[in-house]
């Protein structure tokens, strides 16, 4: 190629880089992300990228050189290829180690990813991706706030008034900043272990304005933002860390047992046949890590509480129980129960957090 043709070539990229450069969304250093792997228990060989209608995506990749945009017409796939991975568009393939994939005109976008025939998923924010365990390892990194909108989205429980809302915000925002760091790669996951399963709520949506309306407030506890656990039902009380059979350190919260009043009143009742061996392991250690194992033997919702008493019939073991998660702070039912009956969240969350106070942090 001619001298003259190459540094023309040169020129023509050096102009394209300064353009585009400042349009990439650096993420802003004061803002809280969250990380988040997703597909984790898919262990994807190929993902498919699609801009949501309207939205630009630069992709680059750790050196910092910038590769492909994609605009919404296109799907970019990306594949695992050895320990490294393809980005595949338009025909045009490339290879890197990793690739980081950004919006150019804002700092969070929706964009839509795909494991063909197995899932498909909404998310909002950038996603990188490496290659982990001879697998992709995408990871959504969202705004703090947009992560809390999502949650309470997906965790409240039908017809919860805006308080009860508020209050599993406030727990949620807690939960995400302090109990960060369940993984090395990412700070929470999408299945069951973290059960970070979820999608974006509707603008204008009441979650996102329960979120709004309690904005940087967390639960605070020895000066320490408490890492809040919450449960979908009770059972009638709530449960401490002692009861579960969990550790309990001298500065970590208690977790205390109150009384639900609306799960007292109509406890939800289920029960479960067992194995023998089974029956024989929660007798012996009714905690909530054997409740676990056995419930992942069973498959997840088929041992829903750690409320309950095991008998036999005719040689065969039932557990019957009440209640629906661990049991361990708010209790989504309850919070629902009392927002209805004029009770706000600070109160709410005074109920199910003794001991705690609520305070605010700076978020951008
Ligand atoms: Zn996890
Ligand atoms: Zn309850």
């Amino acid at each position: 190629m001619p001298t003259r043709l190459l540094i023309k070539r040169f020129v023509l990229w050096l102009v394209i880089g300064i353009c585009i450069l400042p349009l990439l969304a650096i993420p802003d250093s004061n803002v809280e992300y969250v990380h988040i792997g997703v597909f984790v228990l898919f262990h994807p060989q190929i993902l498919i990228f699609h801009p949501a209608t309207g939205h630009q995506f630069v992709f680059t990749d750790s050196t910092g050189k910038i590769k492909l945009t994609a605009v919404p017409e296109d799907g970019l796939e990306i594949q695992l290829a050895g320990e490294r991975l393809r980005v595949i568009m338009n025909g045009t393939q490339q290879e890197a180690s990793d690739v980081q994939i950004r919006p150019v005109n804002s700092k969070e976008e929706d964009f839509d990813l795909t494991i063909p025939n197995k899932i498909h998923r909404r998310f909002q924010g950038t996603l990188d991706i490496k290659v982990e365990q001879n697998s992709l390892s995408p990871v959504v990194v969202m705004e703090l706030e947009t992560a809390v909108a999502s949650v309470v989205a997906a965790e409240a429980q039908p017809g919860t008034p805006i308080e009860g809302l508020k209050a599993q915000a406030v727990a949620t925002r807690s939960y995400l900043i302090a109990g960060k760091g369940r993984h090395t790669s990412f700070d929470f996951c999408d299945s069951t272990h973290c059960q970070f399963l979820r999608s974006i709520p509707a603008s204008g949506s009441k979650a996102q304005r329960a979120v709004q309306e309690t904005r940087g407030q967390v639960i605070v506890y020895k000066d320490v933002t408490l890492a809040a656990m919450f449960s979908a039902s009770c059972g009638g009380r709530t449960r401490t860390l002692l009861e579960n059979g969990m550790k309990v350190d001298e500065n970590a919260y208690p977790y205390y047992s109150v009384i639900c009043k609306r799960c007292q009143r109509s406890p939800e009742h289920w029960n479960v046949r067992l194995s023998k061996q089974q029956a024989d392991v929660l007798m012996e250690h009714p905690t909530e890590k054997e409740r676990l194992k056995v419930a992942h033997e069973l498959s997840w919702s088929n041992l829903p509480s750690n409320d309950f008493k095991i008998h036999s019939e005719n040689g065969t073991f039932i557990a019957v129980g009440k209640g629906h998660g661990h049991g361990m702070g708010l209790c989504q039912r309850g919070a629902a129960a009392m927002a209805a009956s004029g009770n706000d969240y600070r109160m709410i969350l005074e109920h199910y957090y003794p001991n705690t106070s609520i305070s605010t942090i700076q978020v951008h």
